[in-house]
């Protein structure tokens, strides 16, 4: 008769989020039958796997597909930028260069904060959770979600579950998760349609300003693609004033 086998698991810091309290920060004891792969019991266990970048089995770097077996020791970890695990295998290929994003339907204020940083982000309030998937691996784009169970699909590479559900918060997230502070690029890309926009001469779209505007600014940007007009304006000011107090704290 099939005997039911035990290994012991630890998530460290973040991937604690998605555990249940009694798992958190501490070792604890996971029973399974067979010999699942470790991705497999570590999505049982709730943990979407694009959020994990290095598994230790008895202190060995393994990789997703690794069978369990009865008595090993399991740590689990996230991206970890600051933490020198030596010669180890992280399950993620290469890092994406400059990150592209594509965010589900619950984000669409966090795509228009992140458009505002020049950030490439596709939103739409009706894809498709096969949608989102097909286009994050054509494109090599990283999943943005408050859904979990996004993550957990199979084909997924590239994710990351924000905890937050306030924009601002959900922001800094991303640009520390990431680590993008250097990467921004304020006023290249649309907020409206995710299309790079360019400077244009005050005379070309002086018709289309509100009177306040057109005496107010000189510096004008026209959507290359939608063709809407941006001023830096005060929301734009508070904006970089925020981002410049993030920086300072990370
Ligand atoms: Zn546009």
């Amino acid at each position: 008769m099939a005997r039911q086998k035990q290994a012991i698991f630890r998530f460290y810091a973040e991937l604690n989020d998605f555990l249940p309290k009694e798992k958190r920060q501490r070792d604890f004891v996971y029973h399974f039958w067979g010999n699942p792969a470790v991705k497999d019991a570590i999505e049982a266990l709730g943990v979407p796997h694009p959020e994990v970048d290095l598994i230790l089995v008895n202190q060995k770097s393994v990789d997703f597909n690794y069978r369990l077996q009865h008595g090993d020791r399991v740590a689990v970890y996230p991206v970890f930028e600051l933490l020198d695990i030596g010669a180890v295998t992280h399950l993620r290929p290469k890092p994406l260069r400059r990150p592209k994003f594509i965010l589900d339907c619950n984000l669409g204020k966090l795509t228009r904060k992140l458009r505002m940083l020049g950030f490439d982000c596709l939103y739409q309030n009706d894809y498709s959770d096969q949608q989102i998937v097909d286009m994050a691996l054509n494109q090599k784009r990283i999943i943005l979600t408050r859904d979990i169970g996004l993550l957990k699909n199979k084909a997924v590479t590239h994710g990351y579950w924000v905890r937050s559900t306030n924009p601002a918060q959900q922001l800094n997230e991303v640009l520390n998760y990431f680590d993008l502070f250097n990467q921004i690029q304020p006023f290249t890309r649309c907020l409206d349609c995710n299309g790079l926009i360019e400077e244009v001469p005050k005379k070309e779209i002086e018709e289309q300003l509100p009177a306040r505007v057109r005496q107010t600014f000189n510096q004008f940007y026209r959507c290359q693609q939608c063709g809407k007009v941006y001023w830096q304006g005060s929301h734009y000011d508070r904006m970089l004033e925020s981002i410049a107090k993030l920086r300072q704290r990370s």
